[in-house]
């Protein structure tokens, strides 16, 4: 990738430790996804896709009619909506709220887009702490870096790492087993959660036609931090609505299933407003900041707008072969991976980082996994024309674009193509090996660099052509 610094994603290639890291985490998530999402398992799956994309693609096109809506349920239910142009609008109005209310301490849920308008570091200027509650954020926190996936913020920190942190930042004896280290974790955040004066949280879903917030989470620390303050905050893009409460039951059988392979994630909160008289426990007030930082501006564009249906599942990244190598800090803002490439440059404007939808192979994973169906590809596609119409970047090269001319005129020649495949198998049969025999070669600057990273798979004895043709007789006999 060109843009980030490239020493940064040089190191990041060159860190063994690392590279097994994202390899195994994202290894990880991808067959646990796998083994919930099989037809054997949840036969309507692909059908759930379809309707959940339905579902965003209405509301995103009616989006003015259900945050109305969703607003006004919210206040019926004694809460507050603020609509937040941008990150400055949020912290005004939590710097001026914990003023009023006297409050200093602030603990915090996991919220993607908190981390988006960087909350932390702002509430910080304003003299107000704010503690991270989840235990992955808890721990990028202290180390001061922001999360390296969009579901598993500490994905690229070894259990040795988090003990070397925690030593530093808490003064603990240094403790590697996990389980101890968030016995740690916890009593630490035990203190935060019962004299914080507010707590901070993000929403999955708001619901329109109830005006309730829905948190999906793992740890039960959004339910602490929602519940024990006497004042609840939650921020959300305000991409987040959904028409009616029963969507739900398309959207939480794939958020959880796409973000980490759960069927259901371990908590799953509605919250609308605050305490009622007859309730034991929730927050004395309550108020949701609808955030627009760059959202509106998509919704004029029928393509664009898509990328607003994202439930942020990260399973887009999981299977990504480019974060799976370069991880997640060496993307230029807080959404990494392929929805980082396609509303970093959206939301920030293509000028910005003009290099960003240029970092993707066009493979295509991405779209196939997405569980609402955003055509990812298809927007990189978009953005890359509109950076080189920007003049941000060269159109391609007469060398390359020639290139790409006698590539079209061949796969337009069916025949032409399997006898050049064929002829292709029987010289380069191993294509690595036959490189390597080339003298010089491997050493030549493009060539050295791919080899360093990658292997070049042996050519197949049989095309694709020749194996479908042979399946398809086989069937027929
Ligand atoms: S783009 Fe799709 S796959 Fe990627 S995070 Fe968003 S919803 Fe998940």
């Amino acid at each position: 990738m060109t843009g980030a610094p490239e020493n940064q994603i040089r190191n990041t290639l060159e860190n063994q430790h690392l590279q097994t890291a994202i390899y195994t985490a994202t290894g990880r998530l991808m067959s646990h996804r796998r083994a919930v999402v099989s037809p054997e398992v949840l036969p309507d799956f692909q059908e759930l896709r379809t309707q959940a994309n339905l579902i965003k693609k209405h509301t995103i096109e009616n989006l003015d009619y259900y945050l109305e809506q969703f607003a006004s349920n919210v206040a019926a239910r004694g809460g507050k909506v603020i609509w937040a142009r941008d990150g400055a609008a949020v912290v005004d109005f939590l710097a001026k709220l914990a003023k009023e209310k006297n409050v200093r301490l602030i603990v915090k849920a996991k919220s993607m887009t908190s981390e988006e308008i960087e909350l932390n570091d702002r509430l910080g200027r304003h003299g107000l702490e704010p503690v991270e509650t989840d235990l992955g954020e808890y721990i990028v926190q202290l180390a001061h870096e922001r999360p390296y996936h969009i579901v598993a913020p500490a994905l690229h920190k070894t259990r040795y790492e988090v003990a070397d942190l925690f030593t530093e930042r808490l003064g603990v004896e240094r403790e590697t087993e996990i389980e101890r280290q968030t016995k740690i974790a916890r009593s630490v955040l035990r203190e935060k959660f019962l004299s914080a004066g507010i707590g901070i949280s993000g929403a999955n879903f708001l619901v329109a036609d109830s005006g309730a917030i829905v948190l999906v989470t793992n740890e039960g620390n959004a339910r602490m931090a929602t519940t024990l303050p006497r004042i609840h905050v939650a921020i959300a893009g305000i991409e987040k609505v959904i028409p009616r409460a029963q969507d739900l039951a398309v959207f939480l059988k794939l958020l959880g299933r796409s973000a980490t392979g759960q069927p259901l994630t371990v908590y799953t909160s509605f919250l609308s407003g605050p305490r009622r008289e007859n309730e034991i426990d929730g927050p004395d007030e309550f108020y949701v900041v609808l955030l627009d930082n760059g959202r509106t501006r998509l919704l004029a564009d029928r393509y664009k707008r898509e990328s607003l249906y994202c439930i942020r599942c990260g399973a887009c990244l999981n299977h990504c072969p480019v974060y799976r190598k370069v991880g997640g800090h060496n993307y230029p803002w807080v959404y990494s991976g392929p929805i980082g490439k396609i509303i970093t440059p959206q939301y920030l404007g293509v000028t910005h980082d003009p290099w960003l939808p240029f970092a993707s192979s066009l493979c295509g994973a991405c779209e196939e996994v997405c569980p609402v169906k955003i055509r990812i590809p298809r927007l990189l596609l978009k953005l890359r024309s509109e950076v080189v119409k920007a003049k941000m970047r060269d159109p391609q090269s007469r060398l390359e674009r020639l290139g790409f001319r006698v590539w079209a005129w061949v796969m337009c020649r069916p025949k032409l193509y399997e006898m050049l495949g064929a002829m292709g198998s029987a010289v380069f049969g191993n294509g690595e090996a036959w490189l390597r025999r080339a003298p010089g070669l491997m050493n030549y600057g493009p060539v050295k660099a791919w080899f360093s990273q990658r292997d070049l798979a042996p050519m197949p004895a049989r095309s694709f052509r020749q194996m479908w043709r042979a399946r398809r007789k086989a069937a027929q006999d």
